[in-house]
């Protein structure tokens, strides 16, 4: 899930006042962890040792959520990124309780590209622009060389029901498979609340465990270990990291998605077994991290294990 950082996030808002989300988390513990935050994410963060979440999610019927225009007016005023979580010993932020206008999430999307001009679903595969390359996480220590990675913009349906413009950078040889797997999610209208390239600041920015932005590419080691993520090749995908949280024992990535731990109270953006994220990612031969045993890692979905 892969993420954002502060001051990306800053920069955001100011460009689309919005409220969208992201997040990206890291691998961890062999897995992929992605997450992040809206704005931070560097490297994932944590949660303190205790429960992950303050408070057990509510099922399915009937979800305590706020009424619709309460929830449109707390959406509005939710800034994603704009609140750094205390720190962890291990430097992850503290796991704590979803805030209530996130725990059935539905923010707008802010539009970083000109949204698309019908409803048909239109992507672009291309060499990787210098401009994206440059606020890309990628430098020369990357595994995988920049020639070697694409820069994809797809169609993608958003929370607040339009039709909206996505970038991500993948490696040259899942590009056209991703392109396959979104076409199949935009004709579901699986909704998507962010997708960008994830860039340098957020991978070191304090984590704020409210990002929700679906990304690839991310130059980053899986988390505390040596290795390279898939997602430093490219050949990783987050997919709505707030909504399919990463957890592992007492760790929630994004740290604020502990709502979203509840797999039976089903709201929009969910990846679960099954569903028409899973088969279009199956399609393409990509494995989904929801199928893990141990760590559970539903925003993830691979061309290789990890
Ligand atoms: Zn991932």
């Amino acid at each position: 899930m892969s993420l954002i950082s502060p001051v990306v996030l800053a920069s955001l808002a100011s460009l689309v006042l919005l409220v969208a989300g992201c997040a990206a988390p890291p691998d961890v513990a062999g897995a992929d962890a992605s997450t992040g935050t809206a704005a931070s994410p560097g490297p994932l963060l944590g949660l303190p040792t205790g429960s992950p979440t303050a408070a057990p999610p509510p099922r399915s019927s009937t979800p305590p959520v706020p009424p619709p225009t309460q929830q449109a007016t707390q959406a509005a005023a939710w800034v994603v990124g704009a609140r750094p979580l205390p720190l962890r010993p291990d430097g992850y932020g503290e796991v704590l309780p979803t805030p209530p206008v996130l725990a059935d999430r539905r923010l707008a999307t802010a539009d970083l590209l000109p949204a698309p001009p019908t409803a048909e679903f239109t992507a672009t595969v291309s060499a990787v622009p210098g401009a994206v390359l440059a606020r890309s996480t990628w430098h020369p220590g990357c595994p995988v060389r920049a020639d070697e990675l694409r820069y994809l913009t797809v169609s993608f349906w958003g929370f607040d029901g339009r039709h909206h413009t996505g970038e991500l950078l993948a490696n040259v040889a899942a590009a056209g498979r991703l392109v396959e797997a979104f076409r199949a999610l935009h004709a579901a209208r699986f909704p998507i609340e962010e997708m960008r390239v994830t860039t340098a600041a957020e991978l070191t920015a304090a984590p704020t465990g409210d990002g929700n932005n679906t990304q690839a590419f991310v130059c980053r080691p899986v988390n505390g270990r040596p290795e390279w993520s898939a997602h430093a090749r490219g050949l990783a995908l987050d997919l709505n990291p707030f909504c399919n949280p990463y957890r592992r024992n007492d760790l929630v990535l994004p740290e604020l998605a502990s709502a979203y731990v509840d797999r039976t109270w089903l709201r929009p953006g969910m990846v679960l077994a099954g569903d028409v994220a899973v088969r279009a990612f199956a399609r393409i031969g990509w494995s989904w991290g929801g199928a893990w045993i141990g760590a559970r890692d539903p925003m993830h979905f691979a061309a290789v294990t990890g």
